[in-house]
């Protein structure tokens, strides 16, 4: 399993500051973060299945627990709810004042991570911030597509097809651009190939598009899959999101799709397709539950999925054609009685609207 203390900084980082690690087989990330947000994955992780919140969970990054730097390991038989904190033995952590949240990395897994950092919301300060800094950020979203939209594009990185390295795009673009360029925008993140139809594997024909392929892009067909699992997810986010009342300031939506044509396919082929299904999403909570930490022989604390029947999941991570998160609660309140937060809803709903949009024109080309 992934051992805690050998960590190194998050490659495919596209958005807020550094100091997001990743353990070495990249599978779990670590994130200094503020009381504020630990409390939050807490509470989701806590909530009872008749609680709202509790659908949360299946749009946020799974949750294993928090690192401190000192003391000694608690609650090592509830591993996997979120409440157990995990605690260095032998300090191989640099100390900093923050805690730490140990996350699933949702881009892991993808061969060529296509990933977007949006974040949500109108308001962009939180209740308790000093004057002046309310002013500055009610400024910021009054000079940027937050305050109309609901959404600023923050970083993105796309893979060329022949390259193996990401190109990124900075968040000072998706501070500077007007409203009406969200779509153009957004057709840089989806952006399609112009390739020929490639074949798909297996395919005994064979095809010319291997060596004609574009400089970036999938096949229509590949993202109109995309768009379509990514509207479908908007839509179910929100309605969660609709029933919640929290005041989220600062807070993304991170899509993630597969750049890979082949790994793309393959995905497809598979039999548990392309988006997680209910069903699905059980097994996963049963996967926590599997989930046990370990002090190996360097005194380094490991976690580790404990074997059972599902011994074949093991093998490979389960290939996604893609994934929509709800990440960053830094500023994220739960506050009983201010019902849904508005701005939030409708930065999501301005993203359906983007996705419909591309969806159409990628549908014209089909
Ligand atoms: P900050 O508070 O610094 O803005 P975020 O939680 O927004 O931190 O994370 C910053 C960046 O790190 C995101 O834009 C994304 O690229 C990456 N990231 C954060 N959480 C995850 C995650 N669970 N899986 C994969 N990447 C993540
Ligand atoms: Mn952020």
């Amino acid at each position: 399993g992934p051992t805690i203390a050998a960590t190194r900084p998050l490659k495919a980082q596209v958005g807020g500051h550094a100091g997001i690690e990743t353990t070495e087989d990249d599978s779990l990330l670590i994130k200094p973060a503020l009381p504020r947000e630990i409390e939050f994955y807490q509470r989701i992780a806590a909530a009872g299945d008749h609680d709202e919140l509790s659908k949360l969970r299946n749009w946020t990054p799974k949750f294993l627990g928090v690192l401190k730097l000192e003391g000694q390991l608690k609650d090592s038989n509830a591993v996997g709810d979120g409440n157990m904190e995990i605690v260095p033995v032998h300090g191989n952590i640099v100390p900093e004042d923050k805690e730490r949240l140990v996350l699933e990395n949702v881009a892991y897994g993808f061969v060529k991570p296509c990933i977007l950092d949006v974040k949500l919301g109108t308001v962009l300060y939180d209740q308790d911030a000093p004057p002046e800094k309310q002013a500055r950020m009610i400024k910021v979203a009054h000079n940027t597509t937050s305050g109309e939209t609901g959404v600023r594009f923050t970083g993105f990185q796309v893979y060329g097809n022949d390259s193996s390295e990401p190109i990124l795009t900075p968040k000072s673009y998706g501070r500077s651009i007007k409203k009406e360029q969200l779509p153009d925008v957004t057709e840089m993140f989806f952006p399609v190939s112009s390739a020929p139809y490639p074949s798909p594997p297996n395919s005994t024909e064979t095809s010319d598009s291997d060596v004609s392929k574009p400089q970036s892009g999938l096949p229509a067909i590949l993202l109109h899959c995309v768009l379509t699992t990514l509207q479908d997810d908007l839509e179910e986010l929100k309605a969660t999101i609709a029933n919640i009342e929290m005041r989220m300031v600062g807070g993304s939506i991170l899509i993630v799709y597969e750049g890979d044509w082949e790994r793309a396919w393959k995905t497809l082929s598979m039999p548990s397709g392309t988006a997680t299904t209910e069903e699905e999403e059980e097994e996963d909570d049963d996967d926590d539950d599997e989930v046990e930490v370990e002090i190996d022989e360097n005194g380094q604390l490991v976690l580790e999925s404990i074997p059972d029947e599902a011994i074949e999941e093991e093998e490979e991570h389960q290939a996604l054609l893609c994934s929509l998160s709800l990440i960053d609660f830094a500023h994220t309140r739960l506050i009983d009685g201010a019902g849904p937060d508005e701005g939030v809803l409708k930065g999501i709903q301005t993203m359906i609207n983007l996705l419909r949009q591309r969806k159409d024109k990628i549908a014209a080309m089909l």
